[in-house]
């Protein structure tokens, strides 16, 4: 079965190729010639994640799935969530991102986050959503340089290391993708042939 991944990201999708069944073809957004950026508007990482799926969906008429991730904080009451790329601003830079988040928990006690990620798939027109979610603490200083985005600031409860002290399969073992992708493989493997 061929399935796109409504992503522009190589990366997660040459990880996710390893981990599907042999019977999918997975192609990418590039492979079937879409260069455009579809625009986040949902106030949801799901709404998202939906949105993209049903873009490429009806574009192509051909099964999809798309992803969407973000940062929780308790004491933000759950910012910057579907902003977490743009939390600084539209030119998307993890350090600002990062310094914003720092200076907007300055005095905070709560320092309790979640990473998020939600996968919205849609095989012949039926929708399935799948959550990956990892707790964790924010940090009052940055810790580490591996990963990307607010990985320096985030360690996972348990563990006395940050994401971006961790290597890609550690971190992917526990991580709110990693989760959420498991149980897009676990679907997809149980229901295509
Ligand atoms: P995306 O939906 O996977 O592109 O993630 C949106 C934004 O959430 C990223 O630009 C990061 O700021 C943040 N984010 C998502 N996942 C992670 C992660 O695993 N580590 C650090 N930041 C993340």
């Amino acid at each position: 079965m061929k399935l796109i991944f409504a992503t522009h990201n190589q990366h997660k999708l040459q990880e996710i190729k390893l981990l599907l069944p042999k019977s999918i073809e997975l192609v990418s957004l590039a492979d079937v010639n879409f260069t455009e950026d579809i625009a986040e508007t949902g106030s949801t990482l799901k709404d998202n994640a939906l949105l993209k799926a049903r873009y490429i969906y009806h574009r192509f008429h051909t099964n999809c799935f798309a992803d969407d991730s973000g940062l929780e904080v308790e004491a933000l009451n759950g910012e910057p969530g579907v902003y977490s790329a743009r939390y600084a601003g539209l030119h998307k830079n993890d350090a600002d991102n990062n310094q914003k988040l720092l200076t907007e928990l300055k005095d905070k006690l709560n320092r309790n986050a979640c990473f998020k990620t939600v996968i919205a798939l849609i095989i012949d027109g039926k929708e399935y959503t799948f959550e990956g979610i990892i707790e964790g603490i924010i940090l009052t200083e940055m810790k580490g340089i591996k990963g990307f985005g607010y990985d320096p600031l985030f360690q996972p409860n348990g563990y006395n290391k940050t994401f971006a002290e961790m290597s890609t399969e550690e971190k992917s073992k526990i991580s709110h993708r990693g989760l959420a992708v498991n149980k897009l493989v676990d679907f997809l493997s149980a229901n295509t042939h």
